[in-house]
């Protein structure tokens, strides 16, 4: 799988871009530059760094070798020509949002969002005169009647976060088009492995890279990548002097890490879970399943069109609501009740208490998350054990 811009194959980006040893001692990996400050040759050579004509780095809540690395590195598996590192996924989003929006501008959004992404649009931004609508931006009627003149940004996670509602990229971009509008797609679930909005005409992407990026569990960062000028925005503005969201040079360090390993990882996930999927979808307690590697799937084209695999998470629906789906949790034991994704262990979460519990129950409604939805994140198991326990639990609420 290639990228237009760079030549060699996303794995190999993924493990070598932009590091040469040679010119680090030799180093295989990467050095940690454990470092908050930098010595100035002179206090020329500082002034110019500080006014932005100097590359160098300065002070490492704005830059820092290790974090430059990854940024690179990002930057290019996403197909972007720049990137940013920041402390977590809320970071970047938060970052990205306060610098690209004013007092009196419009935000759209797609109708479901992260729990913490909705209560920072309407509890944060919200009350700093920031307009926020959802729309179903799968709807081009209702999307192109959505644009003002006060519209700044057009914002949407595909597939959302915990439903699993996909939003046609191509199409939105569309819409956009001719439009003061920037289009940021958060591609936490899909990582660059299976999906590439900023190839497809997206502006910026967002990531929470506690999830798959960093694949392990161990770590919470965020990334921002997209246009060099947008970015550099973002990072002396949003970063620099709101939010102050810097990631650690150790866990960027940690992060590559992960993402040298990302391929194989997320081809795992995506069998995996097409397997789980296929389980639950032919079993008799089971409601609705949300997969958009079934073919029953309601948007199963536009998935085929728009992601390279169908990705690593599920949403069901059993029958019994709520209660059935709390008896299921508690009969689980392979599967972590948990909330998170991403990582190798296969994890269980309840949305309605506890990722989406920012949104009201009728907000939830509203937003197509119901109450007795179980979303899993599918691990590197094998997929056997993982069968099994999902069969076992199953049994416990019918
Ligand atoms: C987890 C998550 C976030 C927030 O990221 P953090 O690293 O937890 O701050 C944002 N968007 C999506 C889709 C997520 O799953």
């Amino acid at each position: 799988m290639r990228n237009s811009q760079n030549n060699s194959g996303f794995s190999t980006r993924a493990i070598h871009h932009g590091y040469d040893p040679l010119s680090h001692g030799g180093a295989l990996v990467p050095p940690i530059y454990q470092t908050a400050t930098y010595a100035f040759p002179s206090v020329e050579y500082g002034a110019a760094c500080f006014a932005g004509e100097e590359g160098g780095h300065f002070y490492s809540r704005i830059s820092n070798p290790t974090l430059a690395l990854l940024e690179q590195r990002m930057a290019s598996l996403e197909g972007g020509d720049a990137g940013l590192a920041l402390a977590s996924g809320m970071g970047a989003i938060t970052s990205t949002l306060w610098t690209l929006l004013r007092p009196g501008d419009e935000l759209l959004v797609g109708r479901t969002v992260y729990g913490c992404t909705f209560a920072y649009m309407h509890h944060g931004l919200g009350e700093f005169g920031i307009k926020i609508r959802h729309i179903d931006l799968n709807d081009p009627k209702a999307l192109k009647a959505a644009i003002t003149p006060r519209t700044r940004m057009i914002y949407f996670e595909t597939p959302a976060n915990p439903n699993m509602q996909l939003v046609d990229i191509t199409a939105v971009v569309e819409a956009a088009r001719g439009h003061d509008v920037h289009v940021v797609v958060d591609n936490t679930y899909c990582t660059p492995y299976l999906q590439r909005p900023l190839e497809l005409g997206a502006d910026l992407v967002v990531h929470s890279a506690t999830k798959y990026l960093s694949g392990h569990g161990d770590i919470t960062a965020g990334l921002v990548v997209g246009r060099k000028a947008l970015i550099d925005r973002i990072r002396l503005e949003g970063l620099k002097d709101m939010t102050g969201a810097v990631l650690s040079p150790h866990d960027a360090s940690l992060l590559m890490r992960g993402i040298k390993t990302l391929a194989l990882r997320m081809d795992r996930h995506c069998d995996n879970a097409q397997q789980v999927a296929e389980l639950l979808a032919g079993q008799p307690q089971v409601e609705l399943i949300h997969y958009p590697g079934l073919p029953s799937f309601a948007q199963y084209d536009l998935a085929q069109r728009q992601m390279s695999k169908p990705g690593g998470m599920i949403a069901f629906e059993l029958k019994g609501g709520i209660e059935a789906g709390r008896r299921f949790m508690n009969a689980l034991q392979l599967f972590a009740r948990a909330v998170s994704l991403g990582d190798a262990e296969s994890l269980a979460q309840h949305p309605a208490s506890m990722t989406h519990s920012s949104y009201t129950p009728k907000e939830r409604a509203h937003h197509g998350i119901s109450e007795g939805l179980v979303r899993l994140s599918v691990g590197l198991e094998d997929v056997e054990d993982l069968s099994a326990d999902i069969e076992q639990a199953l049994g416990a609420c019918s």
